[in-house]
Parts: structure tokens; C-alpha cells; sequence
């Protein structure tokens, strides 16, 4: 399958074509028909394979379905959070990010360990629809109040294994739960569809939330448990 035969919207093909992606990868060719439904994902893959761009690509189809940041809605956070373990990863996510962001004039701001808060703060002034984070830091920016992420509902935890390798399981839990629940109670929850079976909420569903690792350690296992909604799960 090509990406044209995907129901990537139109403007993100575009970015694709200039890019010079020529066809999509196995872990893309999976994921992203997955992600565009707005479905959580588990993806067990590693560096290398095309994964940024399959979990960026569903990501920015759903930030281009929401109304757009303006100076009503910029002071509750971006709409959309990627974690990763290191502040390396997190520049390489953001760079990745951002050939396919900035065309479609989303703003990406990294927040990341061994930079000063203050320019983090700085770069956060005028809104940004996507965070990304090393865990750490971004617990610590939530708890001085620095960023809210009062309508973030889409999340990309990536490269799990490692993050809680490094001892960020509880920062990760912190921060989920410091993101709007996924069923509010109250909210309307919208149609109910079918896929491969299983039942699930589409239309309305409040957050969407993806883990990608290379392996999955029990306390990935106990965060894909608590936080994602019947996952699909991708290996490639
Ligand atoms: P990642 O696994 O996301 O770190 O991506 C590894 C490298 O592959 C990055 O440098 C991407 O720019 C590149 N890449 C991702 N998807 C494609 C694709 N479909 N065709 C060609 N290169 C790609």
C-alpha cells in the first residue's frame, strides 16, 4: 500500500511528497491505518523503523480535526503530548515532528531536562499544539505551574521501556493522571464502532494515548493497563 491508498488527509500528504517519503514503512504501513481511527496503539518497535513518523502522522490528522489554538484556548496547553526517555530522543522526535508539523503551521516545543525552565517558559508563550517531553521535567513544569495540559487528549508515550528503566514510572503516572480522564464522567461519548471485533467509543472519545517500546517490562505492561483503552498491538 502506498500512501495515497491511506486516508491520510490531503495537507499531510502534501507534507509527506515534500519530504520525500516514498512509500511508508512495515510499522508505518501498520500503525498509522490504526491511529488515523483514533484507536490507542501498543507498538513494539525500534529505532529506525519509521515509528516517529507513525505515530506523528495519526497525531497531526487528529490535532487538524480539532478547532484551532487561539487566544481563548492557548492558556489551557497543547493538544497533543510525546515522552520520551531522553532529552536526545526528544530532539530527534521533535525535528522529526516538525517537518510535518511546521508546514501545516503547527508550533512544537520541546521540554527537556539540562535547559534552562525559563527558555522552556519562554518558548511556551505563544502556545504550542505539541509538547515534547522527558518525563522529569515535565512533571516539574506541570507542578510550578508553567504548563497545564487541560486539553491534551492525544499521547505518545515512546521508547517506554527505557523511560522506566531510568526510574520514570512514577513522573509518568503523575503526568496521565494529571490529563483530562479519558471518559469523563457526563461527557458525551458519542457513536460506538466496531473494529476487529471489539466494541469501542470513536466519536467523542476524549484522549487517545499510544505507548511504543521495544520490549514490554511489567511496569510498561501496568501502564498499558491503567492508561490505554483497548489497544491494538503492533509488531513489526
Ligand atoms: P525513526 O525510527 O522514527 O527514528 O526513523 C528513522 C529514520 O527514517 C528517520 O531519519 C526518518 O526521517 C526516516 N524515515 C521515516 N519514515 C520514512 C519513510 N517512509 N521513508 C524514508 N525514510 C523514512
Amino acid at each position: 500500500r502506498s500512501w495515497a491508498e491511506s486516508d491520510i488527509p490531503k495537507p499531510i500528504l502534501e507534507c509527506i511528497d515534500r519530504i520525500g517519503y516514498k512509500d511508508p514503512s512495515p510499522i508505518q504501513r501498520q500503525a498509522i491505518p490504526i491511529g488515523l481511527q483514533n484507536r490507542d496503539i501498543i507498538g513494539i518497535a525500534e529505532t529506525g523503523s519509521g515509528k516517529t513518523a507513525a505515530f506523528v502522522i495519526p497525531m497531526l490528522a487528529f490535532i487538524s480535526g480539532l478547532p484551532p489554538l487561539t487566544d481563548d484556548n492557548r492558556h489551557l496547553g497543547p493538544f497533543a503530548l510525546i515522552m520520551a526517555p531522553t532529552r536526545e530522543l526528544a530532539q530527534q522526535i521533535e525535528s522529526e515532528a516538525r517537518k510535518f508539523a511546521s508546514p501545516l503551521g503547527y508550533k512544537c516545543v520541546s521540554i527537556v531536562g539540562g535547559r534552562a525552565v525559563e527558555e522552556q517558559q519562554f518558548n511556551l508563550r505563544e502556545g504550542a499544539e505539541i509538547i515534547i517531553a522527558t518525563p522529569g521535567r515535565l512533571k516539574d513544569v506541570i507542578e510550578r505551574h508553567v504548563l497545564v495540559l487541560s486539553q491534551c487528549r492525544y499521547v505518545v508515550m515512546d521508547e517506554a521501556d527505557r523511560m522506566v528503566h531510568l526510574g520514570f514510572e512514577a513522573d509518568l503516572t503523575f503526568i496521565l493522571d494529571a490529563l483530562p480522564s479519558e471518559t469523563m464522567q457526563g461527557e458525551d461519548l458519542g457513536e460506538q464502532m466496531d473494529v476487529d471485533g471489539e466494541t469501542m467509543i470513536k466519536k467523542g472519545r476524549t484522549r487517545v494515548t499510544t505507548l511504543f517500546s521495544a520490549t514490554m517490562p511489567p511496569a510498561v505492561e501496568r501502564l498499558a493497563r491503567k492508561y490505554l483503552r483497548k489497544p491494538a498491538i503492533i509488531t513489526i
